[in-house]
């Protein structure tokens, strides 16, 4: 599985995604960087073509 970037220094937040989303992993609702912004732009759309 592949994250973001900037895991290391930031983790998101896990309380905003749950109150979200319902799901503690999901994705911060809150960041503002775009997928290409945390290296993850390619990845997601190579999932996209293949679902
Ligand atoms: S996606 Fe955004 S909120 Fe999540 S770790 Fe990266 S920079 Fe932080």
């Amino acid at each position: 599985m592949r994250q973001c970037q900037y895991n290391q220094v930031c983790g998101g937040c896990r309380i905003r995604a749950e109150v979200v989303t319902g799901d503690l992993w999901e994705s911060d609702p809150a960041c503002y960087l775009t997928d290409e912004e945390i290296g993850l732009g390619q990845a997601r759309q190579a999932r996209a073509a293949n679902a």
